[in-house]
């Protein structure tokens, strides 16, 4: 078993070895290199801007490169309990929001020529206990009645067309969500940022950010010193830098996954008939799908830590338990890969965008980034345009979250909390 992502193991490597900086200032100075960046630096190089992007790592080497490869339609949070807190015609612009976000997905792919395996292959929400069915007929009806018509309910018999499992009541199936290999949609979208003139910086993390007298960013890192006219941070979850603002309001969680070796034909049409995206209604639930190549990707909180090697192991095994318990079928199968990474939550789970002294941000995207965090990246692109946006994430205030202050010490705490909800509903 290989302690990495599968999705960056199995996609072409980006070399950026040839970025030289355009003439100084640059228009925009990109900071991070994950979906959010690459998005943004790609629609801003298309119209004609000069645009630098520096990266700690290697593009698309954190959340972009190690999550589910599901590009679901829909929020973070259940629709139905949306609408309680928000009201019907916020909850229905947050939805409809995510439903351009894939289709922005499915527009960018096709138009830049990025092959991903992208696939409308539709969610299926899954009933772990009677009662989360019962939550599902729910939203069902307030989804289809407001804002995804095509929202389809199945009750446990209808379910056993769809997923060869006996652990579950019920689901719901929202046909518009996709699939893709994120790491070469990373590669593609990198790529032709590369062939629009961005000049990208690997291993280059962004250290220090100053202003001119002339009211120029300037930007360093341990190599250079970029000056530039606007900056975008798009650093998701994971920190270095003088970021600390940042920090204190995005909350970074561990998540972790694994991928079995392929799986046969007969195993794939038996265990999964209906081929879609998957995830399972508990707090502490399970996300998983097929790859292009028939191995079943398997991921999950599995436990309330940070992503390093050791933890990333650790939360291996739990999720080998969780995967034999709902596929016993898949018992002696291997696992290939086994890796974790960091997902930037917001107190609310709502992703986060707009401007902290004068820098452009975007992030906060909750576990529902894939979509939103390309989608964001072409609306960045009109803020930092000058261009009117119509976005439901605008934020003024963004208070920091309480005795934060980047380091997710209550972690264990929240975890402990979400298990005993588990027990009791
Ligand atoms: C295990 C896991 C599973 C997930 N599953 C799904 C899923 O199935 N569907 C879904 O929609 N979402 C999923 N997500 C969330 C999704 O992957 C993210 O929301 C999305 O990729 C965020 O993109 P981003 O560009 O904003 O951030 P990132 O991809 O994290 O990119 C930020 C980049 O900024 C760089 N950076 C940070 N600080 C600096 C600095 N000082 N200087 C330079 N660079 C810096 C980092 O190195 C990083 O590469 C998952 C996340 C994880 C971790």
């Amino acid at each position: 078993m290989k302690s990495a992502s599968f999705w960056l193991e199995t996609a072409p490597t980006v070399s950026t070895t040839e970025s030289a900086l355009p003439e100084q200032p640059v228009d925009v100075l990109v900071v991070g290199g994950g979906f959010t960046g690459l998005s943004s630096a790609l629609a801003l190089a298309k119209r004609g801007a000069s645009v630098a992007l520096c990266e700690a790592g290697v593009v698309g080497g954190e959340a972009s490169g190690r999550n589910g490869g599901q590009c679901n339609n829909g929020t973070a949070q259940d629709y139905a309990g949306l609408v309680a807190a928000y009201g019907e015609q916020k909850a229905q612009s947050f939805y409809q929001f995510y439903n351009q976000a894939v289709d922005s997905v499915e527009r960018i792919v096709t138009s830049e020529n990025i092959e991903c395996d992208f696939r409308r292959a539709g969610k299926i929400k899954l009933a772990a206990k009677p009662e989360h069915f019962d939550k599902l007929v729910r939203t069902h009806e307030a989804l289809t009645k407001a804002v995804d018509p095509g929202a389809t309910l199945l009750d446990a018999t209808a379910l056993q067309k769809e997923i060869g499992s006996d652990q579950f009541y019920g689901g719901l199936l929202t046909p518009k969500g996709a699939q893709l290999h994120v790491g070469k949609m990373v590669y593609g979208l990198a790529s032709r940022c590369l062939e629009n003139g961005v000049a990208i910086f690997q291993h280059q993390p962004v250290i220090n950010i100053d202003k001119t007298a002339e009211q120029n960013w300037v930007v360093t890192t341990p190599q250079q010193t970029i000056n530039a006219k606007a900056i975008l941070i798009a650093t998701g979850g994971s920190g270095p830098g003088p970021f600390s603002w940042f920090r204190r309001r995005i909350v970074p969680v561990g998540s972790f996954a694994v991928t079995t070796e392929p799986l046969s034909e007969a195993l794939c049409a038996s265990l999964f008939p209906g081929n879609r995206s998957y995830v399972t209604s508990k707090n502490i639930g399970n996300y998983f799908r097929l790859t292009a190549d028939r191995r079943l990707l398997f991921g999950g909180r599995a436990r309330f830590a940070v992503s390093n090697p050791r933890s990333d192991l650790k939360s291996g095994e739990i999720l080998r338990e969780a995967l034999d318990e709902m596929f016993p079928q898949l018992a002696s199968t291997k696992i290939d890969y086994c890796w974790g990474g960091t997902v930037d939550m917001s107190a609310d789970r709502l992703p986060k965008v707009g401007e902290h002294q004068g820098m452009f941000y975007a992030m906060g995207y909750s576990g529902h980034g894939v979509q939103m965090a390309i989608h964001m990246g072409e609306v960045m692109a009109d803020m930092i345009d000058g261009k009117p946006v119509d976005c439901p994430w605008l934020t003024t205030q963004w208070p920091a979250v309480p005795f934060h202050f980047g380091k997710p010490w209550f972690l264990p705490f929240v975890g402990l909390y979400y298990k005993v909800q588990d027990m009791l509903h």
